[in-house]
């Protein structure tokens, strides 16, 4: 249960927050992550200090291999893990430098997560389902279910808004998850390999659907994908191999062509 101290903890961190929005044009700035597990007796360097910026309202994909760290790199700037070195700045705020209660508020309100596999309640409705964002972040009963209509009306499923996960196809699942993540207007959406369970024409339609919200809504997207076919929505893309950004690459500067992708000209840096 939310406290006043809580609430009050929320407000100086959205306070911080939006100064920070004013002043800052990357909204997202990693500099030297490292992230370090340790299994049994075995250390998996999975980030090997990562240096990483995205402009406000830009869409950049992480492009990477299975294991190449695009997860743990998502779960550093989400907030969801901490890195053994290095910063995560969102909007000019160094997320290590927030209290438990001030990092909850900027996982609810400023950054949306859509998953691989949905990751929808699945005893819940489609309405449900995007509403409860809403309802942590305190929204009126009434005044979120109004939004969850919109935004399921948005992503093409106003005629699904009761249907439950095990009802719909993927690509429909995820059209919900796009709409949970959308909940609390965020600057951010994080999206995971959002088309690795999908077939391509409706990954495809997924990945329209997110750029469509970044170009309209001004939403940042970043999105981590292994499939080339992903990659012509982005402005930029980030490579991504075995915990080490190896380039830059402007989408103006690349050839995507079925199953391969050349570069024209490479550019070092953000
Ligand atoms: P990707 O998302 O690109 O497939 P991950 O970020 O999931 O890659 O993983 C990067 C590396 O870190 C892999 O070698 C993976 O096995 C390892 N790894 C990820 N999470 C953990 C964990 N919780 N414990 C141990 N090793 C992990
Ligand atoms: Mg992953």
């Amino acid at each position: 249960m939310e406290t006043s101290d809580d609430r009050q903890a929320g407000g100086s961190a959205a306070a911080a927050l939006t100064a920070g929005a004013l002043l800052a044009s990357h909204i997202v700035r990693a500099i030297g992550v490292r992230k370090v597990f340790r299994l049994g007796g075995e250390e998996v360097q999975a980030l090997k200090g990562v240096d990483f910026k995205v402009r406000r309202g830009e869409y950049v994909a992480i492009m990477g291999p299975s294991g190449s760290g695009k997860s743990t790199l998502f779960n550093m700037i989400g907030g969801l893990d901490k890195p053994n070195a290095g910063r995560v700045f969102i909007d000019e705020v160094d997320i290590a430098a927030l209290s438990t209660t001030e990092l909850a508020w900027l996982r609810c309100h400023k950054i949306g997560y859509i998953f691989q596999t949905f990751n929808l309640i699945p005893v819940a409705t489609a309405l449900d389902n995007v509403m409860l964002p809403m309802l942590f972040a305190d929204l009126p009963q009434a005044e979120a279910q109004d939004k969850a209509v919109a935004l399921l009306r948005r992503v093409g499923l106003g005629d699904r808004v009761l249907h439950k996960p095990v009802q719909m196809s993927g690509g429909q699942q995820q059209r919900v998850a796009v709409a949970r993540a959308l909940a609390n207007d965020p600057a951010i959406v994080l999206a995971d390999e959002p088309t690795g369970n999908l077939d391509s024409a409706t990954g495809r339609q997924i990945i329209e659907l997110l750029r469509a919200i970044n170009r309209e809504e001004g939403v940042t997207v970043i999105c981590a994908t292994h499939d080339h076919k992903m990659l012509s929505a982005a402005d930029r893309i980030a490579w991504l191999t075995d915990g080490v950004i190896e380039r830059f690459v402007d989408r103006a500067d690349l050839e995507i062509r079925e199953g391969h992708t050349s570069v024209k000209n490479s550019q070092e840096g953000a």
